[in-house]
């Protein structure tokens, strides 16, 4: 058939969906898309929600971001070297990716080491949700900053809770009022400003307000109430991983569900093995570990991506299959690019009812043209789409704009800017839709365009033939089978039907059958005799009437 229809393939060659339509139309059949092809007897989502077993509170897990400069390094630097060190002996000597901060109060918050977005949106990127608390840092003698309000977007477009912490309070010059008005124009409103942000002034380097961020970290989490599973096989995120020259690979993973224990099979990316041995930050051998708590697995035979997501299976025999599948689809998704964020991919998702928002990030050249075209694409309404533009900014499109754009599944606008090198590269790999502009009308009119075609078109029914029941025949195998004659037009195999007694419907559904004889056809035209089988329905009786009815959509504008 695929020669037929002029397409040369190979037998074992994936088609793609609209050439696998084809072909099953060919033989009476209709294909439905299935998301993902994701194994399903290992759940890949980190969203853990749905797990079932009794549920434990687990502390919180915080990412620092701000503008460069700002003091994320020495807040968790100060954090670290105070706030740890005082139990264990020692400190923390090394550099995992994470670590937990015990307070006072019994409770642990889990810090994650590396500051700034990039990592928490790559890491989002690749699935993993791993955050549930940001803290956005401003020094109190700058202003909001570039990679501030980057940071603002990106916490908001994870739908990750923030606290606002103004560093920097012992300089003279300091204006905590300041950052504060700038935050409201930014539509981020602080506590004292009537908001819901929670905001505190610390100084990173004395340690001054610090205790009221730990604080506030606890007072935030207890309100998300975060629990876990511990009775299940463990699962959890890949937070960084290396090769290490005596250890070999060694992967630090923060556990989300279950208790992971050495000698436990585990599967991670394209990688299978057996926990060899579990390191907590101290250097500490551990037998086991629990949700929230970092730590340090060796027994991977190779090196994990960051934001990868990591999984006990039942067996080492499970971990291996799912390892290959795995490489399988790997190989074959680099050949494909099987996921991609461009504007007709989201169209066809909006489609099926599975996106209800086209996002969008911004880049422009000024200030003027980037605010106005933001304002202009979120004055686009509809009551079934929205237009929500989730990051604008001034400057060349970065490789954190694609990351971004990648996570939240967002096309890239560029509006007179360049793309970096570095951003091209990844957009690529990520799959990532850059468009670029040079006059706002276009931009505007383009995405107003491929809205309309983003909106489920609307639908009409149209009957395209009409036959009558003369006889019923009862079959053991396939339900009752109605001998028909066919009044006008035509019935059609792949068209949905209409049964019709005294004029009322009585049914409205699928053929199971459509004959001539003995033979299975694809139509009957006017005038002809044929058996009708219909899906879920065996009540039918002489002289109902059956119609056959096409569906016709319409694409409908704005
Ligand atoms: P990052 O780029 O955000 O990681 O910022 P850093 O932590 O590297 O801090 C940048 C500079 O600001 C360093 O020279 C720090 O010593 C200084 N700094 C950070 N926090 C404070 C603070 O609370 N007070 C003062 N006076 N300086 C600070």
């Amino acid at each position: 058939v695929c020669l037929q229809l002029g397409v040369m393939t190979t037998i074992n060659q994936r088609l793609d969906m609209d050439t696998m339509q084809t072909v099953a139309d060919e033989f009476g059949y209709t294909v439905t898309a299935v998301v993902d092809e994701e194994e399903p007897e290992i759940d890949e989502s980190s969203d853990d929600e749905e797990i079932d077993g009794e549920r434990v509170p687990r502390c919180p897990i915080v990412t620092v971001m701000g503008h460069v400069d700002h003091g994320k390094t020495s807040l968790l630097d100060y954090l670290r070297k105070a706030k740890v060190a005082e139990g264990e002996s020692g400190g923390i000597t090394q550099h995992i990716g994470a670590y937990s901060v015990p307070l006072e109060s019994g409770k642990k918050i889990t810090f994650l080491d590396t500051p700034g977005h990039a990592a928490f949106t790559a890491m989002r990127a690749r699935g993993s949700r791993v955050t549930d608390l940001v803290i956005v840092i401003i020094a109190a003698d700058d202003s909001i900053m570039p990679q501030t309000i980057e940071a603002i977007d990106h916490s908001k477009a994870a739908k990750v809770p923030m606290v606002i912490a103004i560093n920097k309070s012992d300089l003279p010059t300091s204006d905590p009022e300041k950052i504060k008005r700038e935050l409201a124009e930014r539509d981020v409103l602080v506590e004292d400003w009537g908001g819901k942000v929670p905001c505190v002034q610390i100084s990173a380097l004395s340690g001054d307000g610090i205790d009221d961020l730990l604080e506030i970290l606890i007072l935030e989490s207890e309100m998300l109430e975060l629990t876990a599973v511990e009775e299940c096989s463990a699962k959890g995120s890949i937070i960084e991983a290396k090769l290490d020259k005596g250890r070999g690979p060694v992967a630090t993973v923060l556990i989300q569900q279950g208790i992971l224990r050495v000698g436990d099979p585990i599967i991670s990316g394209v990688y299978n093995g057996r926990v060899r041995a579990l390191l907590d930050e101290y250097g500490n051998k551990l037998k086991e570990a629990g949700p929230s708590i970092p730590v340090q697995v060796l027994g991977l035979p190779g090196v994990p991506q960051a934001g990868d997501i990591f999984s006990v299976t039942k067996s080492e025999r499970e971990a291996k299959d799912l390892s290959q599948r795995r490489q399988l689809m790997k190989r074959e998704q680099d050949q494909r690019k099987l996921r991609s964020v461009t504007l007709s991919d989201l169209q066809y998702k909006i489609q099926q009812g599975k996106m209800q928002e086209l996002r969008v990030v911004v880049k422009g050249d000024v200030d003027g043209s980037v605010e106005a075209i933001a304002q202009e694409l979120g004055g686009i309404v509809h009551e079934e789409v929205r237009v929500s533009v989730i990051h604008s900014s001034v400057g060349a499109i970065s490789e954190s704009d694609v990351l971004l754009a990648a996570a939240s599944e967002a096309i890239l606008i560029g509006f007179h800017v360049q793309t970096e090198p570095s951003a091209r590269e990844l957009s690529q790999s990520e799959g990532v839709e850059i468009r670029n502009y040079k006059i706002i009308y276009e931009v505007v009119e383009e995405i107003r365009a491929a809205l309309a075609g983003l909106l489920a078109p609307s639908t009409e029914e149209n009957v395209v033939g009409t036959a009558e029941v003369r006889q019923t025949f009862s079959s053991s195998r396939t339900g009752n089978i109605a001998g028909c004659m066919v009044n006008n037009g035509q019935i059609i195999r792949s068209n949905n039907v209409r049964v019709l007694r005294d004029g009322e419907k009585v049914f409205s559904g699928n053929l199971s059958s459509l004959r001539r004889f003995k033979d299975d056809v694809r139509e009957v035209n006017e005038g002809f005799e044929c058996g009708i089988g219909l899906e879920g329905f065996n009540d039918i009786k002489e002289g109902d009437v059956i119609e056959s009815i096409e569906i016709v959509e319409t694409l409908r504008t704005l």
